[in-house]
């Protein structure tokens, strides 16, 4: 499946994947949408990050979002680059990403990057992989509590997006519970309460664009000027093979 194609085509192009058949996502209608009512905020897996980084009510009401989606790569990246295709993005390992390189992974029996080149791996929850998910959008709709809707031959689903990933002892090949043939068609996040606070903070190597050394997205209730307590924790990003919640 291939939506804005900044990932995939880095993939067919490299060989790392060789599909007998590419689905066009682009050419399903109502994927390209925000939604924003009582309910919180749908928003379409075909939306690019662009339009969720500059959308107002995001930008005043879902900080965490907008500020994530505003700090993947660049805006050329941005402007096609969907947020279906960021929740759903593989790994930036390098040994995943050479094509003469049969890591477990991609079916081998080894993860080189234990010995090997493993600067930018997990340093939380890994085994027998240590890749980290390269998603900043997911670390900040994880802390805003959102859901995403899955569409296949057997029906639809909806889930927490926490539980859409799953760690690497779970399955080492792939990121997340799709099963083949399913898509995930929209995201939707809950109204945030009154007196909510969040941002994203996303610590990386180079000045110019870049993928998270570390990010952390925190979505707080305020009582006043102060944190309230045991309300939802702060998600660290790139450190763990999905959004680790921290204290
Ligand atoms: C140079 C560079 C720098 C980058 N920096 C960052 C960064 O700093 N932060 C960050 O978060 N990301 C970064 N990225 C990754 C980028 O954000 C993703 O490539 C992009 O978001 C993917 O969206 P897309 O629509 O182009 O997906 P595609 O390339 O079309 O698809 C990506 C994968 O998702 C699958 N897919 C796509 N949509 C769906 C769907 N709706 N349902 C099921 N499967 C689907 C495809 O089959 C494919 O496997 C970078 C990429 C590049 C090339
Ligand atoms: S971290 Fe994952 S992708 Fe990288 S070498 Fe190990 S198994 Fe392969």
């Amino acid at each position: 499946m291939i939506a804005g194609g900044t990932d995939l085509l880095g993939e067919l192009k490299e060989y790392i994947e060789t599909p007998k058949k590419v689905v066009n996502l682009k050419s399903i209608p109502g994927l390209d949408e925000i939604k924003a009512d009582s309910s919180g905020l749908t928003i379409g897996a075909l939306v690019t990050l662009t339009d969720i980084a500059a959308h107002t009510t995001i930008q005043h009401h879902y900080t965490v979002l907008a500020e994530a989606a505003a700090s993947v790569a660049s805006p050329q990246i941005r402007n096609v680059g969907t947020l279906g295709g960021n929740l759903c993005q593989r790994p930036r390992c390098w040994y995943y990403r050479n094509p003469d390189i049969i890591c477990l992974k991609k079916g081998g029996d080894t993860c080189y990057a234990i010995e090997g080149l493993n600067k930018y791996h997990a340093i939380f929850g890994g085994g027998p992989v240590y890749i980290v998910h390269p998603s900043d959008t997911a670390p900040a709709l994880i802390a805003l509590g959102a859901t995403v809707k899955i569409v296949g031959p057997n029906g639809d689903r909806t889930m927490p997006l926490e539980d859409f990933f799953v760690l690497p002892d779970v399955n080492p090949q792939r990121e997340n519970v799709l099963e083949p043939n399913e898509v995930l068609t929209e995201v939707h996040v809950p109204q945030p309460k009154a007196h909510t606070k969040s941002t994203y903070v996303k610590i990386r190597e180079r000045g110019s664009f870049d993928f998270a050394l570390v990010s952390v997205a925190a979505n707080f209730e305020m009582n006043g000027g102060n944190l309230q307590q045991g309300k939802r924790r702060p998600r660290w990003g790139r450190s763990y093979p999905l959004a680790f919640q921290g204290s």
